[in-house]
C-alpha cells in the first residue's frame, strides 16, 4: 500500500489502539504537541504502538499542559520489518546515538550492545538510546520501535546466540568475502533469515574474539571494502548493503 508523504505528526504511544479509545498523553508528548508542533484541539495526528498498526487520532482537549486524544480509525495495518538484529560494540555516545538512529531508519528489529575486549566506553545510556530509537521510528514512518537491549559481553551473546540466526560478522582484521556475495549466498540457503549483523568498537576486535567468532557455525565473516571504516560508517554501510540484498529494500513498492 503506497503512502502519500504526510506532514502529520506521528507519535509512538505504549497504549492499546482500538476504535473509540481515548486517553491523555504523558507530559513530554503533550508539551511536544502543543508547544513545539503548535497543535490544538481538533488537530489530527498519527499514533502507533508497534502492535496495532497506525491510527489517526484527534486532539480532544488541551489545557494546563494536559492533552486528551480520541482515536478515529486505523490507517495502516501493522507490518513487521526484516528480522535483523544489530549487534553493536558500544562506541562514543554521539556516534552511538547516530548508529541507533540510522539502524532504526534502516529497519533493524533490535539493537544489542555487545561489550568487547577493546570497547573503550565505560557505560551505555540505554534509556537515551531507546528515546533515540523512538524518535527515529516516529520520523521514518516505521510501525515499530527497535528493542534496545541492555549491554552484554560479546562472549555472553555468542554463547547464547540462537543457532538458527545467521550472524554476519564485519571483520576488519582478516580476509573475508565481500558482504554482498556472502549474504546473497546465505539468502539462497535461508531467505527468511533470521539475521544478525556484528560491528566492533573503535578499537576493533581482538584476535581471540575473531578466533572465537570464526569457530561458530552461525557466523559469516565479511568485508566492507579495502579501507578501515569507523564503526558508525561500518554499521550504516553494512545495514544498507544487507537491506538491498536480503531485506525490504528489495521490494520496489513503497
Ligand atoms: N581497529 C580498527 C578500527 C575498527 S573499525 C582500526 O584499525 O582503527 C570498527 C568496526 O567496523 C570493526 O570492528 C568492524 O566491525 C567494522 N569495519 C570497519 N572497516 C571494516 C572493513 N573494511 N571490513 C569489515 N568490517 C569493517
Amino acid at each position: 500500500m503506497s503512502r502519500e508523504p504526510t506532514s502529520t505528526v506521528r507519535l509512538f504511544v505504549d497504549r492499546e489502539l482500538t476504535t473509540g479509545a481515548a486517553f491523555e498523553l504523558d507530559k513530554p508528548q503533550a508539551h511536544y504537541l502543543v508547544n513545539v508542533m503548535r497543535l490544538a484541539v481538533g488537530s489530527d495526528l498519527s499514533l502507533f504502538n508497534g502492535r496495532d498498526g497506525e491510527w489517526r487520532a484527534t486532539i480532544t482537549s488541551s489545557s494546563k499542559g494536559r492533552v486528551g486524544l480520541g482515536l478515529e480509525s486505523c490507517t495502516r495495518e501493522q507490518d513487521c520489518g526484516p528480522d535483523l538484529w544489530l549487534v553493536q560494540a558500544p562506541i562514543k555516545s554521539a556516534r552511538m546515538k547516530t548508529v541507533i538512529e540510522k539502524a532504526t531508519e534502516l529497519g533493524v528489529a533490535a539493537i544489542l550492545p555487545a561489550v568487547t575486549q577493546h570497547t573503550a566506553v565505560s557505560g551505555v545510556n540505554v534509556d537515551r538510546l531507546r528515546a533515540t530509537a523512538i524518535e527515529a521510528a516516529e520520523q521514518c514512518g516505521r510501525l515499530s520501535v527497535p528493542a534496545v537491549q541492555n549491554p552484554k559481553s560479546l562472549d555472553q551473546l555468542i554463547d547464547t546466540w540462537p543457532p538458527h540466526r545467521c550472524l554476519v560478522f564485519c571483520d576488519e582484521t582478516r580476509a573475508a568475502r565481500p558482504l554482498i556475495d556472502a549474504v546473497r549466498e546465505a539468502v539462497g540457503q535461508n531467505d527468511g533469515g533470521p539475521w544478525g549483523l556484528l560491528i566492533g568498537p573503535e578499537g576493533g576486535f581482538s584476535g581471540d574474539e575473531v578466533d572465537k567468532l570464526r569457530r561458530q557455525p552461525f557466523v559469516i565473516p565479511v568485508k566492507l571494502g579495502p579501507r578501515i571504516l569507523r564503526a558508525d560508517t561500518a554499521a550504516i554501510a553494512a545495514l544498507s548493503l544487507w537491506q538491498a540484498v536480503a531485506g525490504d529494500w528489495r521490494n520496489g513498492s513503497d
